[in-house]
């Protein structure tokens, strides 16, 4: 599955949220089998209604919702890149994770300590895109230096390797992140396989006041600013008013919502935001005992999306039995939509799309 790395500086709300993300999970689903890994590890479902809209139509007994994991990396200040706070072992567990949400402080409350004595949510943000960058120069200084043989030795791999360390590495020491090196196609791979801290895609979680929630601050509005310049991704969230709501049934979550001037929970907008800043899809397996949502990254074929339920389905790939969203809705469901010819044969060099409903055939 998909991970995201919760990080931020002290106070700004980080336990709050993720507290909020994973009770919420499980209230929301009861057949959800929802469970934290570790006490800072929680897998959450990804809120789709056109789940319900198939379950429904095929009178399915279950639905299951595809899952998002949150991992609440506590532990990085200052000077985590040489080792303060919790350091390299926090270094480490965002070296696992797909895309990072950086909470970022938005709110005013004199009671709450900000560990720089301000409320600064881009400066906030510098701070810690800062010792990631340190953190990133470190690791590659290493790793250039136990390339080199390998490198003399004409390792093609090596060369390679060593090559784009040296392009992030150019861009890191005039203090920007990796991310803006451009990437050829046939880099991509092994460019990817370097694990940089900087080159993760962030979305930032501004935490407002709870009277901030509907419009936002001033501060997320600069926040906003910094994104787009950015090209990364910012959502508006009180996480105080989360970790309410995630206590509350849904009917008075709903109302709850609506007083504050909400129309859907913002753990709802920061699940599908993650969705979006990895480019992940959903299609739909759908029967009379479950229907199911999977997750592929946009531009999957059809077996290595087999390959998500099950590994045999993809190595035994032969055709996958194919109905778009609208077409299953709108004519009832698999039978009205074979009837209509809306059921293709697609074969392994199908892209599958967002909403596809898919059943797999494949040899054993
Ligand atoms: P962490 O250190 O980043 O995990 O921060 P916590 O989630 O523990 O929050 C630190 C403190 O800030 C706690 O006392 C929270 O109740 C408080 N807090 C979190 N979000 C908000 C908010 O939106 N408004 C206010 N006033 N306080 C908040």
């Amino acid at each position: 599955g998909f991970k995201m790395g919760i990080v931020g500086l002290p106070n700004v709300g980080k336990s709050t949220l993720f507290n909020a993300l994973t009770r919420t999970a499980a209230a929301q689903a009861a057949n959800f089998p929802f469970c934290t890994i570790e006490p800072n590890v929680g897998e959450v479902a990804v809120p789709d209604v056109r789940l319900d809209k198939l379950a429904a139509i095929a009178r399915s007994k279950q639905t299951i919702p595809t899952r998002m994991t949150f991992v609440d990396i506590a532990g990085l200040v200052k000077g985590a890149s040489k080792g303060e706070g919790l350091g390299n072992q926090f270094l480490a567990n965002i070296r696992e994770v797909d895309a990072i949400a950086h909470v970022l402080r938005c709110f005013e409350d004199g009671d709450v300590t900000h560990v720089e004595g301000r409320v600064d949510p881009v400066a906030d943000a510098d701070t810690i895109e800062t010792e990631l960058m340190l953190a990133d120069i470190e690791s590659i200084e290493k790793r250039l230096q136990g390339l080199l043989r390998k490198v003399r030795g004409g390792d093609k791999d090596a060369v390679q390797q060593e090559r784009l360390l040296k392009q992030a590495l150019a861009v890191l020491e005039q203090g920007q992140p990796a991310r803006v090196v451009a990437v050829d196609a046939e880099d991509a791979k092994a460019w990817k396989m370097l694990q940089l801290l900087t080159t993760k895609p962030v979305l930032y979680v501004c935490n407002v006041g709870e009277s901030d929630a509907a419009t936002g601050n001033e501060h997320s509005a600069k926040v906003a600013g910094m994104a787009a310049a950015q090209g990364n991704a910012h959502v508006i969230i009180s996480a105080q008013i989360e970790e309410e709501i995630s206590q509350l049934d849904p009917e008075e979550a709903q109302m709850f919502l609506a007083e504050m001037g909400l129309d859907e929970a913002g753990l709802d907008r920061l699940i599908r935001a993650g969705y979006e800043l990895l480019h992940l899809e959903t299609y739909f397996t759908v029967g009379p005992k479950e229907a199911r949502a999977w997750t592929i990254r946009s531009g999957t074929a059809a077996p290595q999306a087999a390959g998500v339920i099950h590994g045999d389905f993809e190595r035994g790939f032969i055709r996958a039995e194919t109905i778009a969203f609208d077409d299953f809705v709108a004519l009832g469901g698999e039978q009205g939509a074979k009837e209509a010819g809306k059921m293709r044969a697609e074969g392994k060099s199908y892209v599958v799309k967002d909403g596809d409903v898919l059943y797999f055939l494949f040899n054993t």
